[in-house]
């Protein structure tokens, strides 16, 4: 059975920058991979956010257990944007980047540069 993934973080002290901490996705107040790090639990981020996750173990069980699939490593792509469908206008060279989790046609966006709403892409 896979657990709930309710958040990301870190164990250790707030305000303390730990370089060996890892982040961890959390489940039921511990990390899903099953470690149990001293410290108190630092929030980083709602649900299992795979980007920010760097441990290993914790990114496969949510693979396994939870995405099904691997993600779609993110990755970038450059193009125009003509007619956007945000604002109308155009962007030239603007940079989209790879969805975590790609459902769809659609596997980059990027922040119209006019009003900051996502512009989703699909590669032909
Ligand atoms: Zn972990
Ligand atoms: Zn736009």
């Amino acid at each position: 059975m896979s657990k709930q993934i309710t958040s990301t973080g870190w164990y250790g002290v707030a305000g303390k920058e730990n370089r060996r901490a890892k982040v961890h996705m959390v489940s039921e107040g511990g990390p899903v991979c099953g470690a149990r790090p001293a410290g108190e639990y630092q929030w980083c981020s709602y649900g299992a956010n795979y980007q920010y996750t760097d441990c290993e173990l914790c990114r496969r069980y949510y693979v396994k257990q939870v995405a099904g699939e691997m993600p779609v490593v993110p990755k970038q792509v450059i193009t125009n944007v003509v007619n956007c469908a945000r604002c109308g206008g155009i962007h030239k060279t603007l940079s989209f980047r790879g969805l975590l989790r790609p459902q769809g046609q659609y596997t980059h966006w990027a922040p119209c540069p006019d009003n900051h709403q996502p512009i989703l892409l699909k590669i032909v």
